[in-house]
């Protein structure tokens, strides 16, 4: 049985809010960690703050294969497929994972691309609405659920080393197939964006909304003031499964409506509503601490441990399989 706890230097591409923040935990992790930004300016902000930043592709990921570093892609989904294409080219045996907020796209891509033997996805479940590199922090993602796939495909030691880097910074690692973490994300993360956009402009425009609106709006909308490219990129780019969710929103709203028109009564969507934010309050979280990465059914038995609200907390035994 080999020692989970693999100090792999970290090659991040894209050090925007997340990649940067990534970047960072990884450094003050004590690790080798270096990262490409397409920009100059994001590149001369992060050297400013003495982080080892180029906007040279090339160079960072023929240091990353020299390295054998783990690549961490953290660009919107549309920038992949470039991404990909040079990974394939120059660095095709380093591990691999993302922080895309969908993963069955990305994995579509990977495969494509030929590297799906050494990826395992990643989404760190943190962020704020503001993007670049000034956004970041080591801290952001300390405490955060980070999906970790656990497909069927998933290679033992590639899988060990994105959990020792989830777990560096400070997130509790949530396994899930990548099927199951799209339908999810879909209700709990692009669903609010789009109900958050709606809120906006119905509040826009009534006068004197703005005047007035405090905390309720101001959580409602929180995510409205995420960059609308990015928006777009991860509901597009997740449609399949965000269509069955919002359409089940618009039936909930629907009836809403009808019912209050008919009977001047929301109680059905109140109480449904509150039954099921009760129900989220009390999710139980367990810790995982069982399962031995590597061995028979060890992909399964993860994915049936996260969607029972089982967490990672700490590095789990490995036997390396190849
Ligand atoms: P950001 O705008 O802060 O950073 C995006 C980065 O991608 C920047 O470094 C930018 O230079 C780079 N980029 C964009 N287009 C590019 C291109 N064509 N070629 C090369 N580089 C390009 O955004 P972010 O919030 O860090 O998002 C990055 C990824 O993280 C996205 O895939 C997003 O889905 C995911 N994510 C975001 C959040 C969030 O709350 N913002 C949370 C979890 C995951």
């Amino acid at each position: 049985m080999a020692a989970s706890r693999v100090r792999t230097p970290v090659c991040v591409l894209g050090l925007g809010l997340i990649g940067g923040s990534v970047l960072r935990a990884a450094a003050a992790a004590d690790r080798v960690a270096f990262g490409y930004n397409r920009s100059a300016d994001g590149v001369n902000a992060a050297i400013a703050d003495g982080f080892d930043a180029t906007t040279d592709l090339e160079s960072a990921l023929i240091r990353a294969a020299q390295t054998g570093a783990l690549i961490v892609i953290a660009v919107p989904v549309p920038a992949l497929a470039m991404l990909l294409g040079h990974i394939a080219r120059l660095a095709p045996e380093c591990p691999l994972t993302d922080v895309t907020s969908v993963k069955g796209a990305v994995l579509e891509q990977v495969t494509a691309a030929g590297l799906r033997a050494r990826f395992v996805g990643g989404h760190p479940m943190a962020g704020t609405a503001h993007s670049g590199w000034p956004a970041g922090h080591a801290d952001l993602f300390r405490g955060a659920p980070w999906v970790i796939s656990v497909d069927e495909h998933v290679d033992p030691m590639v899988f060990a080393a994105v959990l020792d880097l989830i777990l560096d910074c400070g997130s509790v690692a949530v396994p899930a197939c990548s099927d199951e973490h799209d339908a999810a994300a879909a209700a709990i993360s692009h669903l609010p964006h789009l109900l958050a956009e709606a809120l906006a402009v119905t509040a826009a425009d009534v006068p004197l909304a703005f005047a007035l609106a405090a905390g309720s709006f101001r959580d409602g909308t929180r995510v409205a003031g995420t960059a609308p490219e990015l928006v777009r990129a991860m509901c597009e780019a997740n449609a399949p499964q965000l269509l069955p969710s919002l359409e089940r929103s618009i039936k909930l709203l629907t009836a809403a409506r009808d019912s209050l028109t008919a009977a001047n009564s929301v109680a059905e969507l109140v109480n449904h509503g509150h039954a099921a934010r009760t129900r989220y309050d009390n999710f139980p979280r367990s810790e995982i601490v069982t399962v031995v990465i590597g061995e028979r059914d060890w992909r399964r038995d993860l994915a049936a441990a996260g969607r029972a609200g089982g967490v990672i907390r700490s590095a789990l035994p490995v036997r390396d399989s190849r």
